[in-house]
């Protein structure tokens, strides 16, 4: 970039050194900075013909006033000035609030201009502006935008105004020629002038399309230059496993893998054989076998002669994957082993050292691995689970116990595409898509709050046949505001409803580990039938007997934990079924509910949450590491996503890119973002 644009702001005329603060804080700091402070939206003073103006718009007119203006009062501040007005054929009303004063202002006879909202059934603009004359305004699509404390829009646009003049000759292209006129973009210049001084919004479509553009290839380059980094200066291991044996484990499961099981494995066998470091995503809805999977890529490790290590998010997790790790890998000589931190003293101590003189072969735990004390003798494969719930930091811990180790994340929220090539633009992404043969659908249904008894003896049918349910709650304890049932309430109430019939068990969030744990087993084995709970059960609790899931205020909850809920159950052979118990006031909540009833599908639910809730909230927390672009939306743009995406692909991978004068401004901005340092983001 012209250094000229990294000049700090100050540099214009009329900003000193208080503005200049004031800017700061709005992250403007450099002249660049502020040609790039785009108009969240524009204000349209174009003249309208009231035939096609809508209902509730915004619009301007010119009239010529048509009788006396009429002031009424209506208490002692308030009042309405109305105004009959004749517009083209239209005779409307213009009618002004709490501006008395403007009865001085317009006379009749009078031609005005005023912009306000159209109501057509009253034919009524309630009027925001007005000026004398006719319509005379010298720019008539102005940029709105982003304004903190002092700050005016009309200080900004004049701010902007003088960079441009000053600076505007400064900006140069970018982009190679080439990718201009694939996609027929406006030049740089042009479309940051055009964001800033439309004349029209046509020309504010093609310079947001250009933008959009350089956004995301530019982010595209960032994230896949760094994988293409990343590959060359860090080697991993390359894995030899015994293709013969893990032939074996497979042809004793008890059941053929699906097709889309067969092909991750594939992918991440063949990234565990290559010289490079694995660093893969699976995803796989709840239930589609992600587990079996990792078994593989565990047991191909050790046939190897490497360890692996699985690391989950909570205690319950640990215990259940260690369970099924120990009964899958145990027959072919595997050694597993669980440590949380409930694993104490002599216990702890002898998995220490078994570990570390490789006796131990695949390590399971919760975020007690990470611990300086817990020492591999040859870690070759780290996996965790559900990936999203751990930080980055605690990640490039447990990689860094071995010596690059290969790595796969794997999550059951499944994510929709266009998230996925953003936030794991520098991952490989595996989908298992497709559920075991046989799997029944859990069938849906949406109740009323009122419709509770007739949902209960329904529950009790499913519970006559030997079946367990889960009752979810949303809050533990009694919330007035929120007005929620509370798990204890709920607790109690089913306590009395099933009386001697069948055992209620409580599970939530202030339990202690040991606690949980306890209520956790009767649910297994059966002992509790009904298992009131928050939502503490969410992630991979597995009880195949448990067929029925009744989930209270079920509007609280986004859609994508909605369907994580579900997942507990229809995971046996049996038919599940899943009640949402809910009185959604919104719109929004009522499509939430509806979507549930009508799919299984995670990949399908997981899109409609993204379209109801958008991509900051998709994830829920702020260290999803969602970019945050200026102009581009990922949801709304997506396929401009998909296009920058793929460009950047063939760019990296070209000899050009990083040869060529062509793209000497293009791998400079990336050198300014970081993006071509050695040391990576994780
Ligand atoms: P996830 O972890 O993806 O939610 P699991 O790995 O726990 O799913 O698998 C859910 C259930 O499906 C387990 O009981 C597992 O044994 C079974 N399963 C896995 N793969 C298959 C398959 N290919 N065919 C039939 N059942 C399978
Ligand atoms: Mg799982």
């Amino acid at each position: 970039m012209s250094d000229r644009l990294n000049q700090p702001v100050t540099q214009l005329k009329g900003i000193g050194p208080e503005m200049g603060e004031t800017l700061a804080g709005m992250g403007i700091h450099t002249i660049k900075d502020m040609l790039g402070h785009f108009p969240y939206r524009y204000e349209d003073y174009r003249l309208r013909d009231l035939a096609d103006a809508k209902h509730d718009e915004k619009i301007t007119v010119e009239g010529t006033v048509h009788g006396e203006p009429a002031l009424v009062y209506h208490g002692r501040k308030k009042n309405r000035l109305t105004v009959r007005l004749l517009v083209g054929r239209y005779l409307v009303k213009a009618v002004f609030f709490n501006q008395p004063y403007m009865k001085q202002k317009i006379h009749l006879n009078d031609t005005i201009t005023v912009t306000g909202k159209w109501d057509q059934h009253r034919q009524t603009i309630s009027v925001n502006e007005m000026a004398s004359g006719p319509h005379s305004r010298s720019q008539e699509f102005e940029p709105v935008y982003a304004v903190k404390g002092k700050l005016t829009v009309k200080m900004i646009r004049r701010h902007i105004k003088a960079a441009f003049d000053q600076y505007g000759d400064s900006i140069s292209e970018i982009l190679p020629v080439e990718l201009l006129s694939r996609y027929k973009l406006m030049n740089r210049r042009a479309a940051f002038m055009a964001m800033h001084f439309p004349g029209d919004p046509a020309e504010v479509k093609q310079a947001r399309r250009r933008i959009v553009y350089e956004e995301f290839l530019l982010f595209q380059l960032k994230m896949q230059s760094l994988r293409k980094l990343e590959r060359e200066q860090s080697p991993g291991i390359a894995q030899q496993y015994d293709v013969k044996e893990i032939k074996r484990f497979t042809d004793a499961l008890p059941f053929p893998l699906t097709g889309a099981q067969k092909r991750v494995v594939n992918e991440i066998l063949s990234d565990m054989k290559s010289p490079y470091r694995m660093n893969r995503l699976l995803q796989g809805d709840v239930g589609s076998g992600k587990t079996v999977v990792a078994a593989i890529a565990l047991y191909a490790g050790i046939t190897a002669g490497f360890q692996g290590a699985l690391m989950v998010p909570t205690e319950i997790l640990a215990e259940q994957h260690a369970d099924s790790l120990h009964q899958l890998l145990e027959p072919f000589g595997v050694k597993t082993a669980l440590l949380t931190s409930s694993v104490k003293g002599k216990r702890r101590r002898e998995i220490l050292e078994l570990l570390q003189n490789g006796e131990i072969h695949v390590l399971i735990g919760t975020h007690a691995l990470i611990q300086d004390e817990v020492i591999f003798n040859h870690l070759g494969l780290v996996i965790t689970d559900e990936q999203h719930r751990f930080g980055v930091e605690q990640r490039r811990i447990l990689r860094e116990k071995g010596e690059n180790p290969d790595v796969l994340f794997m999550t059951a929220t499944p994510i929709p595409r266009t998230l996925a090539i953003t936030v794991f633009g520098e991952m490989d992404v595996s989908v298992i898509d497709e559920m075991p043969a046989g799997r029944k659908s859990i069938e849906t249904y949406w109740a009323k709050q009122e419709m509770l008894d007739r949902v209960l003896s329904f529950m009790e049918k499913e519970l006559r046949k030997g079946r367990q349910a889960y009752v979810i709650c949303p809050l533990i304890e009694e919330s007035d505001k929120l007005d929620v049932q509370n798990a204890i309430d709920v607790y109690n109430s089913l306590t009395v409803y099933f009386q001697n019939r069948y055992k209620i068990g409580l599970m939530h969030g202030r339990l202690g580990s040991e606690e949980k744990d306890a209520v956790m087993k009767e649910f297994s084995s059966n002992e509790v039938q009904v298992l009131v709970s928050t939502t503490v059960v969410e992630v991979g609790v597995n009880v195949p007997n448990a067929t029925f899931m009744l989930i209270y205020d079920a509007e609280r909850f986004g859609l994508s934990q909605l369907h994580q809920l579900r997942g507990r159950v229809g995971r046996g052979s049996e038919q599940s079924f899943c009640i949402l118990l809910a009185d959604p006031k919104s719109e929004v909540g009522k499509e939430r509910m509806t979507i549930m009833t009508e799919t299984n599908d995670g990949f399908v639910v997981s899109e409609k949450d993204l379209e109801l809730r958008g991509p900051g909230d998709f994830f829920g927390r702020k260290q999803s590491g969602l970019p945050e672009f200026k102009v581009a939306d990922m949801v709304h743009d997506y396929r401009a996503l998909e296009t920058a995406r793929s460009d950047a692909s063939a760019l990296v991978q070209s000899k050009a890119f990083w040869e060529s004068d062509k793209y000497l401004l293009l791998r400079r901005l990336l050198e300014e973002s970081g993006a071509l340092a050695t040391e990576k983001l994780d």
